[in-house]
């Protein structure tokens, strides 16, 4: 299979302006921002969909949600934020490796488009 898009940031083989990382993780400004703050948060492991996690992911998919909450207070998103996982085409899910949208910076609405 070949790499996505995301699995060559995490490889440093086309740059991406990276906010945060450790042993499990990494997160990452979305290329196209669709709020004020938009950052794409994703598992080291090359899981393509939700549809993919095995129960042994769960740790390190959790552990996804604990990191948004450490950049969150990084980035004083004190008024709040919203977090989103596209999952397939009715999702509009475009990159096959599972990812955290972090959006904050302005009013959201819902229900969402
Ligand atoms: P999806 O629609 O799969 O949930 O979201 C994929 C996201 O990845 C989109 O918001 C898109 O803007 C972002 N994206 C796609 N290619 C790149 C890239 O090369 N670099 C960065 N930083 N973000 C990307």
């Amino acid at each position: 299979m070949s790499k996505t898009i995301f699995q060559h940031i995490i490889d440093r083989e086309i740059p991406a302006k990276i906010v945060y990382e450790d042993d499990q993780c990494i997160a990452f400004e979305d290329i196209h921002p669709a709020a004020p703050t938009h950052l794409i948060v994703i598992p080291k492991k090359a899981i393509p969909t939700v549809n993919d996690v095995e129960p042994a992911d769960e740790p390190a998919i959790g552990h996804l949600l604990g990191a948004i909450r450490t950049i969150a207070k990084q980035l004083g998103l004190d008024g709040g934020y919203r977090v989103v996982i596209n999952c397939g085409p009715d999702a509009g899910q475009e990159v096959m490796h599972v990812h955290l949208h972090l959006l904050a910076g302005r009013k959201f609405t819902w229900p969402p488009g």
